[in-house]
């Protein structure tokens, strides 16, 4: 299969979105929009963001365009196009790297997203970028720097899960009960656009997705706001079956973990009943787990556990105050 037949065999036979005027098959694609336009771009390379003992091409492609719709979902951006940009190496097939485009298609079709260019190369290892595009009603995208003191602290969905699906992947000397739902939450995440783009009522939400654990998302929110957030370890939001796994895999996963893909943000008193009516609405586990004060000396992160306070930095736990 040449070039010309790969990108024949990726593209769309019809497009969904109603602005799309070009897709693929020019120099460049064209879209028209009254809204305001949201965009993002992450690189997966093979060995280093995937790898093909824990994750098949379909899923591959699948997770690596769940992680871009979530950072939409974090902007409160409705999902609308993506382009991707493929190195392709010698040790794959084109037959699995169209595997990889069926994946990113099947979560497309279902967020009503067109695939509307890319490139193609060869080069040494294989390389996956995607371009997102989402748009939103002009003024209304949500950012990191708007948690103001006051504000409750919340997380979609439950966490860990994903690092513990990896685990299951990784560890053959056990078996794990329920492992089928661990395993999919790495390989085939649900980024929440659904419930983001609910939110568009309220008039100022902080959203931040979760891609490294909320350890570092949280410490985000605040450096960007500067502000302090403190969380209650026994609110955090775990699975069913997450207590199956060593306390210290536990607690490590459920603040570091990452590629959970849901969303942590902060809201008013005032609008926290019409968020749970939204979470409610759209199907979507919503939990309290901190609140939003002043900043003290810097803006930080703590975690309050069995009456002990614990500054959780970004890339673990400091000094006990
Ligand atoms: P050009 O030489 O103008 O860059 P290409 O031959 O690279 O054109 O691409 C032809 C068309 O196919 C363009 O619309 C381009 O966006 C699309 N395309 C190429 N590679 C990909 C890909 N990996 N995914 C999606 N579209 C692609
Ligand atoms: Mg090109």
């Amino acid at each position: 299969m040449d070039e010309f037949s790969f990108i024949n065999s990726i593209k769309q036979i019809s497009y969904k979105q109603p602005s799309l005027v070009k897709g693929i098959g020019d120099d460049a694609a064209v879209f028209r929009s009254e809204k305001d336009i949201v965009t993002a771009v992450d690189t997966f390379v093979e060995g280093i963001h995937f790898s093909r003992e824990t994750m098949s091409p379909f899923q591959t492609g699948y997770r690596a365009l769940a992680a871009n719709i979530s950072d939409l979902a974090a902007m409160g951006a409705r999902p609308a196009f993506y382009l991707v940009s493929v190195v392709i190496s010698k040790t794959w097939t084109l037959k699995e790297v169209e595997e990889i485009f069926s994946g990113m298609k099947e979560l497309a079709r279902y967020d009503h997203m067109d695939l509307i260019g890319g490139d193609t190369v060869s080069g040494s290892e294989l390389s996956i970028s995607i371009t997102v595009i989402g748009l939103v009603e002009k003024g209304m995208a949500r950012f990191r720097h708007t948690a103001q003191p006051g504000d409750h602290v919340f997380v979609t969905g439950t966490l860990g899960d994903a690092r513990a699906g990896l685990h299951i992947l990784t560890d053959k000397t056990s078996s794990y009960i329920n492992s089928s739902y661990f395993v999919k939450r790495h390989q085939m995440p649900s980024p929440r656009s659904t419930f983001a783009v609910s939110l568009a009522g309220i008039d100022r939400i902080t959203l931040n997705d979760v891609s490294d654990g909320i350890g570092n998302e949280a410490n985000e929110i605040a450096e960007a706001s500067d502000v302090t957030i403190t969380l209650y370890d026994e609110t955090i939001p775990v699975s069913d079956d997450f207590q199956q796994f060593p306390p210290s895999f536990q607690q490590e996963w459920k603040y570091f973990g990452g590629e959970d893909f849901e969303l942590l943000g902060t809201v008013a008193e005032e609008n926290w009943d019409a968020l749970a009516r939204i979470a409610n609405d759209t199907g979507t586990q919503l939990t309290k787990i901190g609140f939003v004060s002043e900043a003290e000396k810097e803006p930080s992160v703590y975690v309050i556990k069995d009456n002990r306070k614990t500054r959780l930095d970004k890339n673990g736990y400091t000094h006990l105050k």
